[in-house]
């Protein structure tokens, strides 16, 4: 199968030029002006135009299961979401269960997807048993294709574990080239401003953000750039979403210490207040870390521009608004009676391209192959996939977006396709969309209509050894 990409702009994370592309068994094999069409299987014509790398979400946690019930979405309807707004790849979560390896947990993930995958993907590990026998498996990862490691700081009696553990862990993975990842909340405490709130008869959504405050946040986060600096391990903090935090990071990294940092689309847009409302509305943005004042909204836009993260998640973890009925899994309803019970996560695998651009590039705050490098091309580098993925050059995946910059779009739970009853930019309207959407060469999305194939999506097998960004 021979298809010809003909008259459109190529976008990629370092320039902007005219060019057709020849794909040719879903790779791509040539890239010139004006090539001949004799040959070809398909010619699309993409005048108008943007050829883009396809969006990598690094950060999504799709079939997740959490505080008695499971993210809403799982390998097939989130990656058909993904599809549809020009997601071609992510990496997911898979967690270890105690008392079993992580090997155990990768593989348990895997069978998740397998089948019901409709576009490209690779898994993390979330290291959540603080036992000797862990630390010694690190290495044991890169035969599952799995190069990074995830830490929780938080989550006490869950996930969390201790701050030697996170040290033995950092050592150990970068020994042996793997990458650390941190969620960077300061656990203990939350715990305990949890503990007297909930004393205090405090229920109301608004004390989640007073339990996961910004100085939560930033400690942890301050605390996380120390051990890079006692280990000179790389270390790649997720979602982060406070002002504080990001200049920990900033300071770590104009020591030139291997630390990197991701935000998340939400935190572009959303702020705390959204949480702290009267009634149960504010349940639907209940993520951790929560989004925080505008004054840390602008320090994430500043953050996207200066370089100091290096990709935009979305740490996708839906759960219905209006869960445990017409045949939905429980969602945020658990937690009516107290913002404590409340799943925590955001649906938005679907939106964050779009939305980046919309907000990013439109406004001017950011230029469009600083778009690409934050919501694709960095996090193949970080996480081993380039370029394979995320670029647009001669051997890479013809994974694509063929963007339309013109066309408008309103976002709406009744026109998305994640398996959630809301959304969190319901009513913006887009400026900017992906008119045909690639895996491999094969076109999952054209003009709005489904193409594409559960079970069609692949696994990632990622390299060890990465760029520190
Ligand atoms: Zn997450």
């Amino acid at each position: 199968m021979k298809t010809l990409i003909k008259n459109g702009t190529v976008v990629t994370a370092g320039e902007t030029f005219k060019s057709d592309l020849l794909i040719e068994e879903g790779v791509i094999t040539s890239m010139a002006q004006g090539m001949s069409e004799e040959g070809a299987d398909e010619v699309i014509d993409a005048a108008g135009l943007l050829v883009m790398p396809g969006g990598i979400d690094p950060h999504t946690h799709l079939d997740m299961p959490f505080g008695g019930t499971s993210s809403s979405d799982d390998f097939f309807t989130g990656h058909k979401a993904a599809a549809f707004g020009g997601t071609t790849c992510h990496i997911d979560f898979a967690i270890q269960q105690k008392g079993k390896t992580m090997v155990d947990a990768i593989q348990e993930w895997k069978k998740k997807a397998v089948g019901k995958a409709a576009v490209d993907y690779g898994f993390h590990v979330a290291l959540t048993d603080p036992v000797d026998s862990s630390i010694e498996e690190i290495p044991e990862l890169l035969k599952e294709g799995v190069s990074s490691l995830k830490i929780f700081m938080a989550y006490k009696g869950a996930f969390q574990v201790d701050d030697t553990t996170f040290l033995k862990a950092l050592k150990k993975s970068a020994e042996h080239g793997l990458t650390t990842m941190v969620h960077a909340e300061n656990g203990d405490a939350i715990a305990l401003l949890t503990e007297e709130l909930l004393a205090e008869g405090k229920n109301a959504m608004g004390y989640h953000n007073v339990a996961h405050s910004a100085a939560i946040e930033a400690e942890a986060t301050a605390r996380a750039v120390s051990f890079v600096e006692m280990t000179n391990a790389p270390l790649y903090i997720v979602h982060i979403a406070c002002e504080d935090g990001l200049e920990a990071v900033r300071k770590g990294r104009a020591k030139g210490l291997p630390v990197m940092g991701e935000t998340c689309v939400q935190y572009t847009h959303i702020t705390d207040d959204w949480i702290d409302t009267e009634d149960f509305e504010g349940a639907k943005y209940i993520c951790s870390p929560p989004p925080k004042g505008e004054d840390d909204k602008a320090a994430v836009w500043k953050a996207l521009r200066d370089g100091t993260v290096q990709t935009v998640a979305t740490d996708h973890c839906p759960f219905w608004f209006e869960g445990g009925k017409d045949g939905r899994i429980p969602g945020k309803e658990l937690g009516k009676e107290s913002w404590v019970k409340v799943p925590n996560g955001v649906p938005g695998i679907e939106d964050r391209f779009p939305v980046m651009w919309h907000l990013g590039v439109n406004s001017g705050k950011i230029s469009p192959n600083r778009f690409v490098e934050v919501t694709s091309t960095n996090a193949a580098k970080i996480f081993g996939m380039y370029p394979q993925k995320g670029s647009v050059s001669v051997g890479a995946h013809a994974d694509l977006v063929l963007f339309d910059p013109e066309m408008e779009h309103t976002i709406s739970a009744e026109t998305h396709h994640m398996n959630v009853d809301y959304n969190c930019y319901e009513g913006m309207t887009v400026k900017g969309w992906p008119k045909q959407v690639m895996v491999r060469g094969k076109t999952l999305v054209k003009d709005g209509e489904w193409l594409g194939e559960e079970g069609y999506g692949a696994f990632v097998s990622r390299d060890a050894d990465n760029e520190i960004l």
